[in-house]
């Protein structure tokens, strides 16, 4: 059993689609990004990434690559997921927050949660997602920006090799 902690923030500007949790969400502003900049889903990966021990986000989709440039960060979790299982790794669970000043997002947590869980091939009941404001304050306060957190537990499916450490 292993986990893993995922923090991301991206920039809020003028003529950007807004999407979270891989849902497109009604507002003046988007988040800034090579991606769609899913400040979620990303802290999401590196949650993942972090527990199996496998550095970041940036080291497997580099924002150098073309190939990568505008990708729905869905499809990163999804190849995320299957990097983890190559390893013999399953999710155990997954509790993300975002931190965003507005818009309010919690008509859409359920569907978030659900795009995570179906991206990763698990439960939507193994994924939590929470958001709180920073009552004004700072840079997601500023509508400047959002941040995004995750914790991660994965474990090592039965008769799965034992990885390094
Ligand atoms: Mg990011």
């Amino acid at each position: 059993m292993r986990i893993g902690y995922g923090y991301d923030v991206h920039r809020l500007v003028p003529g950007r689609p807004l999407i979270l949790g891989g849902v497109e969400i009604p507002h003046h502003l988007g988040l800034f990004g090579y991606s769609d900049a899913d400040v979620l889903l990303h802290a999401v990966c590196d949650a993942l990434l972090g527990a199996a021990g496998l550095g970041d986000l940036g080291e497997h989709f580099p924002d150098t690559d073309p190939a990568y440039k505008g990708i729905p960060s869905l499809a990163l979790l999804e190849e995320t997921g299957n990097k983890l299982r190559a390893l013999g790794f399953c999710v155990g669970n997954l509790d993300a927050t975002l931190v965003a000043e507005k818009p309010k997002i919690s008509s859409y947590k359920k569907q978030m949660a659900e795009n995570i869980a179906r991206a990763l091939g698990i439960e939507s009941g193994r994924v939590n997602v929470k958001a709180t404001t920073t009552e004004g304050l700072g840079i997601t306060g500023r509508e400047e920006g959002m941040a995004a957190t995750c914790v991660a537990l994965i474990e090592k499916t039965a008769g799965a090799g034992q990885t390094q450490g």
